[in-house]
């Protein structure tokens, strides 16, 4: 895990209650506040999306006197593209600021890519591998709670809202493997589940816990009321792995290529892919935006085709083109741009890294034709 310094710093929220405080150790047999000087504020580290459940499941513990810091995991499937509302793009400095704890942002690099390719608990409906990546995610809370003395970690978790990792089973696998049994805290459902150690050691009070269950989102909504949150994301399916289309192109990507980097994720989020063989894919942009950042996700070994006689028409060529493969990438750039569609235009070829160029003439290819063709 990466704390990226390239991310905002931690943001300390400043309350205008001072936080009450709460014991660090499980409680004398007579319960009851300890002398002030015996007492420590207990420390907690917790998963937040951004999303409202985890937002609230930080609200619900902060306002309970822990010292709460959030981690925010970044990873290259984040949701800028193609899925609406969802919680990927908010700003959890903010949050923080607004609710009394500290976040810190981690970014998940290739070891995630990693593991989303081959998930020891496999895929969701999708190219989504929720266990694991929770398995991850807390595995790096756990490393960091321990480095500040905290003493469990939690998460914005509804048992039963979605099918792979909110389920009681998933749950136990992913405390197990953790290391964490009876130390990630779920406050939204804990009062369906069983007491944890938190809870058991007086660090946590129980009745002040939830039992929400399923999808429907009531319960959210009136609890994000009484804390006075007004703003949040619309409930969304989850990453960009819970897209159908876009898993569909990243099945292909690991299906062909041995080494997935991030900037071939991020090619995955721009434009039109075509795999015109075993070896061969070609991937078209849409629109000036998209040409660009083509450009900087080319590499050497790459070809690059630019329509020359109706220019507006490009893109990147990867693997090997075999003996027909430049000719079929050029007609298709031609489909796509603004030549008439009966006669021959002229396609510029380069090989990126290499020698020289090359000028093919051909017509545009037909869509029927590229159907087939299309990731
Ligand atoms: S939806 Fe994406 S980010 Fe959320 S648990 Fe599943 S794989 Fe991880």
């Amino acid at each position: 895990m990466r704390l990226d310094p390239a991310f905002p710093e931690p943001s300390a929220a400043a309350s205008p209650v001072p936080a009450p405080v709460i014991a660090a150790t499980a409680p004398e047999s007579t319960p009851g506040p300890a002398p002030d000087s015996q007492r420590t504020r207990a420390k907690a580290v917790a998963l937040l999306s951004g999303g409202l459940d985890s937002m609230l499941a930080v609200r619900i513990v902060a306002r309970l006197g822990l010292d709460v810091t959030a981690l925010t995991f970044m990873t290259h499937f984040g949701c800028s593209a193609g899925i609406e509302g969802s919680s990927c793009g908010h700003d959890p400095t903010k949050i923080a600021a607004e609710g009394n704890f500290k976040v810190k942002l981690c970014h998940l690099g290739q070891e995630y890519i990693d593991m989303v390719r081959k998930p020891k608990h496999g895929h969701g409906k999708n190219m989504n591998p929720c266990v694991d990546c929770r398995i991850m995610m807390l595995g790096y809370a756990k490393d960091y709670a321990e480095a500040i003395g905290a003493s469990f970690l939690f998460t914005g978790e509804v048992l039963g809202q979605r099918p792979m990792s909110q389920r009681l089973d998933a749950f136990r696998i992913v405390d197990r493997e953790v290391g964490m049994e009876g130390r990630i805290l779920r406050p939204l459902s804990a009062k369906l589940l069983k007491p944890t150690i938190p809870e058991e050691e007086g660090l946590i009070d129980r009745e002040k816990l939830y039992a929400i269950h399923g999808r429907t989102r009531k319960a959210q909504m009136e609890l994000a009321a009484e804390f006075g949150i007004k703003e949040f994301p619309t409930p969304a399916g989850g990453c960009l792995l819970t897209d159908p289309r876009f898993s569909e192109k990243l099945r292909d990507l690991f299906a062909h290529a041995d080494k997935v980097k991030g900037k071939d994720i991020h090619l995955l989020k721009i434009g039109r892919h075509f795999r015109l063989s075993e070896d061969w894919k070609l991937v078209v942009g849409r629109d000036e935006g998209e040409n660009t950042l083509l450009e900087q996700y080319a590499e050497d070994g790459d070809y690059w085709l630019e329509a020359i006689d109706h220019p507006g028409a490009v893109a990147l060529g990867r693997g090997r083109p075999g003996e027909n493969g430049l000719e079929l990438a050029a007609r298709i750039v031609l489909r796509y741009g603004k030549a008439p569609k009966d006669a021959p235009a002229r396609v510029l070829v380069r090989l990126l890294g290499g020698e020289g160029a090359s000028i093919l003439s051909v017509g545009a290819a037909e869509e029927a034709a590229l159907e087939p063709l299309r990731v």
